[in-house]
C-alpha cells in the first residue's frame, strides 16, 4: 500500500476559508460528516458530529480549541505539524468557528513546546495581515481571532476536560462527563475541542470534497494517520499512511530489522509481537493517535513494562482512588515479575484490577494504563515468566 501524504503538503492559505464562506454552515458540518473524518489524538470520535453537537449548542459565546498538547510517549507528529504548517492547522479553526458560530480560538501548546510559540505567533499575525483572521475575514460576517495558551507539562490535560480547566487557571484534572464540553465547556461555554492533525485535516475535506476523502484509507477509517516512529529502526520520523495499512509494511517503510515488538499507541496502547504484524493501524484494527515504537531482538519486555508503567504512575493526577491506587499497583507487579515472586493468583488479579481501572477511572489515563501491561503479558508470557 503506498504512502499517501498531503497532511504535511503546503496549500494556498485562505482557499477553504474562502469556499466555506460559499456554502452554508450545516452543508459543510454534513460534509465533514459524509469524509468519515474522526478524531486523529486516539480516541477516534466522529468531527462531524461534534462539530454538528457543538453548532447545536445555544449559546451566544462559544469557543474552538486546538489540544496541542502531545504528551503520548513516543508522539512527536504534531509538534512536526505545528513547525511544517501551522496555518493549515488555524484555518481548520476558522472553518470550524465559522460552522459553529465561535469568535475564539485557544491552541494550548504542550509546556515542553514553548519553543514553538514565537513562530506559531508570527503565522498567526500573517494570517491577521492576510484577513484570514480578526474582523470580517475575507469581507465575510464572521470575526474569528486565534491566541496561544501554553500548558505546564501534564500528561493528563490532554485530555479534554482536564486540558479546559487548566485554561481556565485551575489545577489540570479531569472532570466527570457529561456534561460534554460541546455543551458545557471552557468557563461553562460549548467548547470544541480537537487534535493538531484533525484541524490540519479540514481544510482539504473542504476543499476535496467528501467522497475525496472517503475514498483514502479503510471501510471504517477515512484519509491518512500521521504516525511518528521511533525505535529500532533506520529511518525513525514521522510518516503519513493511510489507514489500513499493515505493521509490516509500516516496519518495512521505516526499515526495521529483526523486530521482536511494537508498541502502537504509545504507553496507552498494546505492543504486539511478530506474530501479529499483519495487523492494521486503523479504528477497527489497532488504532493510535501516532505513537509507533518499535523494539528488536536485543529488547527485554520487562524493560518497556517497567517503563510504561512507571509513566503512569508519575502522571496519574490521583483524583480518583481506581488510577492512584491501580498504578501503583501495578508497577509493584513489574517488581515482582522481575524477582520471579508473581504468582498465578496474583496475574489473575492484575486482571480483575485493570478492568476495574477501565470501568471506573474517570478518565482516558486511569482507563488505558494497563493495555501496554496487559499485551506484554498476553504476548510475550514466555518471556516474563521465565
Ligand atoms: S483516571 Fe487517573 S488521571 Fe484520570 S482523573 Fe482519575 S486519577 Fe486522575
Amino acid at each position: 500500500m503506498p504512502a499517501a501524504g498531503f497532511v504535511l503538503e503546503k496549500r494556498k492559505q485562505g482557499e477553504a476559508l474562502k469556499k466555506a464562506f460559499e456554502i452554508n454552515r450545516a452543508e459543510i458540518t454534513d460534509m465533514i460528516k459524509d469524509s468519515g473524518l474522526k478524531g486523529r489524538g486516539g480516541a477516534g470520535f466522529p468531527t462531524g458530529l461534534k462539530m454538528y453537537l457543538c453548532g447545536a449548542a445555544a449559546d451566544t459565546i462559544k469557543y474552538v480549541v486546538c489540544n496541542a498538547d502531545e504528551g503520548e510517549p513516543g508522539t512527536f507528529k504534531d509538534r512536526v505539524i505545528l513547525e511544517t504548517v501551522p496555518e493549515k492547522v488555524f484555518e481548520g479553526m476558522a472553518i470550524t468557528a465559522y460552522v459553529i458560530g465561535a469568535k475564539e480560538g485557544i491552541v494550548y501548546l504542550r509546556g515542553e513546546y514553548e519553543y514553538l510559540k514565537a513562530g506559531l505567533e508570527n503565522t498567526l499575525n500573517g494570517m491577521r495581515k492576510n484577513n484570514l483572521l480578526g474582523e470580517k475575514i475575507l469581507g465575510a460576517d464572521f470575526d474569528f481571532d486565534i491566541r496561544i495558551a501554553l500548558g505546564a507539562g501534564a500528561y493528563v490535560c490532554g485530555e479534554e476536560t482536564a486540558l479546559i480547566e487548566s485554561l481556565e487557571g485551575k489545577r489540570g484534572e479531569a472532570k466527570n462527563k457529561p456534561p460534554f464540553p460541546v455543551s458545557s465547556g471552557l468557563f461553562c461555554h460549548p467548547t470544541l475541542v480537537s487534535n493538531v492533525e484533525t484541524f490540519c485535516n479540514i481544510p482539504h475535506i473542504v476543499t476535496g470534497g467528501a467522497q475525496w476523502f472517503k475514498n483514502i484509507g479503510s471501510e471504517k477509517s477515512a484519509g491518512t494517520k500521521l504516525v511518528s516512529v521511533s525505535g529500532d529502526v533506520k529511518k525513525p520520523g514521522v510518516y503519513e499512511i493511510p489507514f489500513g495499512m499493515k505493521v509490516k509494511d509500516l516496519l518495512k517503510l521505516v526499515e526495521a530489522e529483526n523486530t521482536k515488538a511494537v508498541d502502537i499507541g504509545g504507553a496507552s496502547g498494546i505492543v504486539i509481537p511478530e506474530s501479529q504484524f499483519d495487523r492494521e493501524i486503523s479504528f477497527e484494527d489497532i488504532p493510535t493517535g501516532g505513537s509507533v515504537i518499535v523494539f528488536d531482538k536485543t529488547r527485554k519486555m520487562i524493560d518497556v513494562m517497567e517503563n510504561f508503567m512507571e509513566f503512569f504512575l508519575d502522571e496519574s493526577c490521583g483524583q480518583c482512588t481506581p488510577c492512584r491506587e491501580g498504578t501503583k499497583y501495578f508497577v509493584d507487579a513489574v517488581e515482582k515479575i522481575k524477582n520471579g515472586k508473581i504468582t498465578d493468583q496474583e496475574l489473575k488479579n492484575l486482571r480483575d484490577i485493570s478492568n476495574c481501572m477501565k470501568l471506573t477511572s474517570k478518565c482516558g489515563l486511569g482507563q488505558s494504563s494497563t493495555n501496554a501491561f496487559i499485551s506484554i503479558l498476553d504476548n510475550f508470557k514466555k518471556e516474563l515468566l521465565s
